[in-house]
């Protein structure tokens, strides 16, 4: 893909896979559900899609050509909807990383963690603390790290201001816990579990500090740069996303950083905007060549290596 530093092959850490199967849970949670799922991803005003998976992944990679990304990570964003990116990832290896969403809490979490990683190839452990209401401390979380323990595995660990933009679009109640979204919570695990790779997504999502402190004690974990970073206004003074990304390379280092752009739905498709505004934000800032090289692509590719 171009980029200011010339022809760069981009890597994406943080995209959702909105598949059939993740529309249809969310129409069983309306309180006065739509008649199915094209009704009610046409009330979203997006574009449905398909039931057949495969088909999704082909609608993925199409997009990943019109901009040359090279590979993004597609997320199955509800708990129970892993098959859906065991799907497109099979159906496109070459171009998509696997992640799925567990709720630790559920009975069967340790043997879905299991059969995702291991049956299904899929690379990334989503985990939502605030979302479903637990500890990332949480005794029944420590089996799922232990299978995430390998080569090519992450742990993908949502922290700070947690807003679902289509269940909010949906009128879908929303309660989330936001004392269970502290990264601080997430030192004494790290340091446990040193052989597991954890991802930040969005910098914290407003607790910078505490993100920005627990990647100082712990090398195991990276932060996701993905979406508009709206959180800054929480911040007093806010800090422009350039200073953001000086302070968390100055701390992190260029290579935990991972670009994301956090795409979701069609037909936006891929959201090539921000790409644009990081790109330009890091050549401002003097970020070399070999450190773009890493925090747009060559870092993700690192950890997915299995
Ligand atoms: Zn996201």
């Amino acid at each position: 893909m171009q980029t200011p530093w010339g022809e760069l092959p981009v890597e994406d850490a943080h995209a959702h896979l909105f598949s059939h199967s993740f529309f249809e849970t969310l129409r069983k949670q309306q309180a006065q559900p739509a008649a199915n799922v094209n009704a009610l991803v046409a009330g979203l005003g997006w574009e449905a899609p398909p039931a057949d998976n495969a088909a999704l992944a082909a609608r993925w990679a199409a997009e990943l050509d019109r901009h040359g990304v090279s590979k993004t990570i597609l997320m199955a964003s509800i708990p129970g909807d892993e098959q859906s990116a065991a799907d497109a990832v099979r159906a496109n290896p070459e171009r998509f990383y696997g992640y799925f969403m567990v709720n630790p809490l559920a009975p069967d979490a340790v043997e879905r963690t299991r059969r995702a990683f291991e049956e299904l190839g899929l690379q990334g452990l989503c985990l939502f603390p605030a979302m479903q209401r637990y500890s990332i401390q949480d005794e029944r979380v420590r089996p799922l790290l232990e299978l995430a323990a390998a080569p090519g595995r992450v742990v993908f660990v949502h922290c700070g201001v947690l807003s679902v933009g289509v269940r909010k679009k949906l009128g879908l109640a929303s309660p989330f816990d936001m004392s269970r979204s502290n990264p601080i919570d997430l030192h004494r695990v790290a340091v446990d579990h040193p052989d597991v790779h954890f991802v930040i997504p969005h910098f914290g999502a407003g607790y910078f500090r505490e993100t920005l402190m627990l990647g100082d004690l712990c090398p195991n974990v990276s932060l996701d740069t993905s979406s508009s970073n709206a959180w800054r206004r929480y911040l007093v003074p806010e800090p422009t996303l350039g200073e953001v990304f000086q302070q968390a390379l100055g701390v992190y280092g260029a290579r935990r950083l991972l670009f994301g752009s956090d795409s979701s739905f069609f037909p936006r498709g891929w959201n090539k905007s921000v790409f644009e505004t990081q790109s330009a934000l890091l050549a401002e800032l003097g970020v070399s060549a070999e450190d773009a090289a890493a925090i747009f692509g060559g870092n993700l590719a690192r950890l997915m290596a299995r």
